[in-house]
């Protein structure tokens, strides 16, 4: 039987991760994967969805050629196409992933894992079943779609996010249930391939837990591009016949079942994560990270974990994170936020806005549409928010986000020169006009 120093169950962001660093410092690792190296991110999450958004836009851009004064016709799409290229890029990806851990001496086992112990565990493929022991068990199992009550997926016409990924052909019309992250991503993208789109979100607006304005903000540019947006429904499935598709997007669900917790008796909180403050469970050598804890549902962060895993299990220590996390969905117009982690704890906060269309970069890519919106502390004039709706969101975010880290206030700010025409400026003029220091602009629309 191989006996290993660490093992880890899953070779997603959070996996992979915490392999290499746990190698890099001269341990013997295993990783266990019983799909494809790179997890839910790479092959069915971030990398697919972003494939095709940007293919997406594309579309969407050699459509405003004229604006240029390039006239341009786009022949029929086979949508297979589209497909096949975005399986060469994560495929590729993939054996990226493979070169880092090899390149490690990392030892990649394919099976099914499930616990025997709390040191031992099973692993299981087609073929055959083998066990390895490990000192340290690291849980990094993610996540899977959850469908809503009294429906289950047939992956025919009740569809998750991994099916919609993997569609070849548009269909004439699909129910999008979920106004999150990846519906209203996918939303996006289908519509802009033809596909009619009705969105519906149990909650008020869509994505729940953001700034109320830059919800309403989606909301629109969904309907712009023709997406029937219903908020506050409460039967997503009133008129399911009306639909070829009904992609359900309406959470996620630990990926947990086949590990066999409850041999070992592994604690897992009412939804079935391995809930913890810092990545240990109830059984002192096993530890868990990534989307497995329940929280935050980001490859970033589950990397983040990864890394953090090995300073706890080495150093001793965790480093408590209070970084601002930044968010982005990729819509048309794509929409960024980032927060201070205190921001709720501040009573004095002003706001300033700066349009897309009062910026002269924006002017030239003919990207108009939009705003970028900050909050900053009164009393210190620190900046405590960024949200942004507008072409290049999910770029210009990282700025706000390492002026959030840095305890920036707009005096900070405003010492850098930025380049010119970019739409970066928006971010200083938004900040200028909370304090008042840019007359000129308006104050609010
Ligand atoms: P995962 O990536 O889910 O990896 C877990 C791995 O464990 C999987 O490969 C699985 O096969 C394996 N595994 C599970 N059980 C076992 C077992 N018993 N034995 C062996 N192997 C096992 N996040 C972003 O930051 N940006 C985005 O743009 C983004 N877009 C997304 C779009 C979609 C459609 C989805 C679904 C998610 C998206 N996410 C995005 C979220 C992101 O994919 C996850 O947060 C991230 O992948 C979590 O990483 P993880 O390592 O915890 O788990």
């Amino acid at each position: 039987m191989c006996k290993y120093d660490v093992a880890i169950i899953g070779a997603g962001p959070a996996g992979y991760t915490s392999a290499v660093r746990f190698a890099q410092l001269g341990l013997k690792v295993a990783i266990i994967e019983k799909d494809k190296l790179g997890g839910t991110c790479l092959n069915s999450g971030c990398i697919p969805t972003k494939f095709l958004w940007q293919a997406a836009k594309t579309k969407q851009k050699i459509l405003k050629s004229l604006e240029y004064g390039i006239k341009s016709t786009i022949e029929p799409i086979n949508f297979q196409d589209i497909i096949n290229r975005k399986n060469k890029i994560v495929e590729n990806l993939s054996k990226g992933v493979q070169r880092l851990l090899e390149s490690y001496n990392i030892e990649i086992v394919k099976g099914k894992a499930s616990f025997k112990s709390s040191n031992q565990l099973v692993i299981k493929t087609d073929n055959e079943e083998f066990e390895i022991t490990a000192d340290k068990i690291i849980v990094a199992t993610g996540s899977i779609s959850k469908s809503i009550p009294n429906v289950q997926f047939d992956h025919i016409k009740y569809i998750d996010s991994t099916d919609a990924l993997n569609l070849t052909v548009i269909p004439k019309n699909m129910l999008v249930i979920g106004g999150g992250a990846i519906g209203i991503e996918l939303s996006s993208i289908f519509a802009t391939f033809g596909c009619d789109i009705t969105l519906r979100e149990i909650f008020p607006q869509l994505l729940p837990n953001e700034d109320l304005e830059l919800a309403q903000e989606i909301a629109k540019g969904l309907s712009r591009q023709g997406i029937k947006v219903e908020v506050g429904c409460s039967d997503a499935l009133q008129d399911e016949n009306k639909f070829e598709k009904i992609l359900i997007v309406a959470g996620r669900q630990a990926s947990i079942d086949e590990l066999n917790v409850s041999n070992i008796n592994l604690q897992t909180d009412k939804r079935n994560y391995l809930v913890s403050d810092d990545y240990s469970t109830n059984i002192k050598n096993i530890f868990a990270i990534g989307d497995i804890t329940g929280k935050c549902f980001l490859a970033y962060t589950a990397g983040q974990d990864g890394i953090n895993i090995v300073e706890k299990l080495i150093n001793h220590k965790i480093e408590k994170s209070n970084d601002p996390i930044p968010k982005v969905v990729f819509s048309f117009p794509p929409v960024a936020s980032v927060k201070d982690c205190e921001f709720d704890n501040y009573q004095n906060i002003v706001y300033g806005k700066f349009l897309f269309s009062a910026n002269a970069r924006a002017q030239i890519e003919f990207e108009r549409t939009g705003w970028v919106k900050v909050a900053v502390d009164k009393d210190s004039e620190k900046i405590l928010g960024v949200w942004i709706i507008g072409a290049n969101a999910d770029e210009l975010i990282n700025i706000a986000s390492v002026m959030i880290k840095a305890n920036m206030t707009v005096c900070d700010l405003s010492k850098n020169i930025f380049f010119h025409p970019s739409l970066a400026e928006m971010i200083l003029g938004s900040c200028e006009q909370a304090l008042n220091k840019c007359p000129d602009l308006p104050k609010s629309i």
